[in-house]
Parts: C-alpha cells; structure tokens; sequence
C-alpha cells in the first residue's frame, strides 16, 4: 500500500492581493487554478523596499499589475524562478519589462539534461540573465538566498533557502497539497528521490511550496513523499506478479482513487518509476521503454 500524506488544505488569501507570512515574506496568488495547480500560482515577494520576486506565476499581466500593485514604492531587484513549467516562469517576462529586475534561475527549459529533448509543456523562451548553480547564494537587501537545485520534478528545478528565516521555497518540489508530477524524459524519479533526500541535509524549518500551504514538519513531510514513491514501486511489482502487463492497466489497479480525466497524468507517473525499474533490472520490456510498452518482472 502507498503510504498517505497528510497534506492540509486550508489556505487563507484573496486573489490579486498579497497576504503577509512573516515580516519579510509575502505572497500573491495568480489566476489560474486548476487540477494541477491548486488554488493557482502562489507568487513569493521577499523583503521589505528592495525586494525579490519567487516565480512571477503564468504569462498573466493582471497577476503581474497585482504584484507590483502590493509593491508600490517598492524596488524589485531579483526576479527568480525555481524552474520552467508554463505556471511559473513565463510571467518572468513582463515583469522584466516593467521592472528591468534581472532574472535568476538554473537555466533554459531541459538544460538540466543536456542533450535530451524536453517534454513541450515548458516556457520554451524562458533564458535566466544570472545562471544559478547548486549553492550558489543570492543577496540582496536584508536577505539571502540559497540556490538548491532539486531536479526530479524537472531538470532545471531549484529550491531557495532564505537563509536569515530558514526557510525553503520548494516549488514545485515539495508541494502542500499534493505529490509532484514526474513526466520523463525531463522528469526524473531517480533524481526526484535523491532531490527529496538531499533537502533531508538540511534543518529548514518551514517550507513555502508554490502551490498549496506551508510545510511546517518538513522532514517527516518529506519521508512521507519518498515513502509514499516506494509504495507506488511495490503497487507495480504487485502488478506484475501475475505477468506481463501495461502502464494503463496498472494505473486502473493502482489509483482507483483518482479520477479517470488525471488518468493520463497518473500514466506518465507510473511511467517514471517503470524507468526507474527497468534502469535497476528490475523489471523489463520486449519492446522499447515506452508508455505504451508491455513490461515485466525480469
Ligand atoms: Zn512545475
């Protein structure tokens, strides 16, 4: 059985107006909810005057009106981004414009896996001004901030510490209401569990996720999400027991709970740790390692 998360749902804002979570730590909610971003975009301001801006949230110049509404008489310095899916970065762009602030973030969309073609639900035109490596600090105005880079989720995902509060943004890393999506080939489940337990080196004492609240028992939290992966890989060997057998049969037997429309997702999850299997021996296939590939216990 997979190990349950016990995510919290609660979450207090309105839309187009920050709300404050510590003296140095706003957020503004974007427009764009869905099944895969909860609420919608949630858009970190980070100091008081001369300030940073996490993930500017989708190509949306209302929510960027918005951000820079609750910064009036304020300076955006930094404008950083943890990675390059299509609700975080794009907006990046025209508060860029608006502001000249210089973007942070680990690079274009697939640059943590030189070499493979990434998957097309990225922002293609996102290039950081500053390239940010694992560790590499970021200091402005009474804060800094500490680059992670946490690939799994995708290639080119970072987390940021504050280190003054210590506190993680996780992106979408470690999210507040549900398990990250990891979608190969630039999603990485033997990176994402080693991503997870990279940030287990580290006494944060809360996390901000993009999507969803805050995080306040980060470590039991996160060997949750890793135990939570291990019993998806025992749900497929458990498949497979009785034979040779495909991705979308296994996601029937294994997430009955899920509704049929997030099928499609829960298939490329399943994917994931399929490729996982098969790099360890595990488990193999006739054909290529394919979503539509029949596998086996080797
Ligand atoms: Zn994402």
């Amino acid at each position: 059985m997979a190990a349950t998360i016990p995510f919290k749902k609660e979450l207090e804002f309105q839309y187009g107006v920050a709300s404050e979570l510590s003296p140095s730590i706003r957020r503004v909610i974007a427009g764009n909810a869905s099944s895969f971003t909860l609420h919608g975009t949630g858009t970190y301001i980070i100091g008081r005057g001369e300030i940073a801006v996490i993930d500017p949230g989708p190509y949306d110049e209302e929510h960027i009106d918005a951000i820079l509404r609750e910064t009036a008489g304020e300076t955006i310095t930094h404008i950083l981004v943890t990675h390059t899916h299509s609700d975080h970065s794009p907006g990046a762009a025209i508060l860029k414009k608006k502001t000249g602030a210089k973007t942070y973030g680990f690079g274009p969309h697939g640059s943590g896996k030189p070499g493979m073609k990434p998957e097309q639900d990225g922002d293609m035109d996102f290039v950081p001004d500053v390239k940010v490596a694992d560790g590499d600090k970021i200091k402005g105005a009474g804060w800094t901030m500490k680059a992670i880079h946490t690939p799994g989720h995708l290639s080119n995902h970072l987390c940021f510490e504050l280190m003054e509060e210590k506190t993680l943004f996780s992106g979408d890393h470690v999210m507040g209401w549900s398990t990250s999506i990891v979608s190969p080939p630039d999603g990485d489940m033997v990176q994402y569990l080693d991503s997870l337990e990279k940030l287990l080196d580290y006494d944060h004492k809360l996390y901000w996720p993009t999507h969803g609240p805050a995080i306040t028992d980060p470590h039991p939290f996160v060997r949750g999400l890793i135990a939570h992966r291990h019993g998806r890989i025992d749900q497929i060997r458990e498949c497979l027991k009785n034979g040779p057998m495909g991705i979308p049969s296994m996601v029937e037997k294994m997430y009955t709970d899920v509704p049929e429309y997030l099928h499609p997702a829960a298939a490329r999850s399943v994917y994931s740790h399929i490729i996982m299997l098969v790099e360890t021996g595990e488990v193999k296939t006739d054909g290529g390692i394919e979503v539509t590939s029949t596998y086996q216990l080797a």
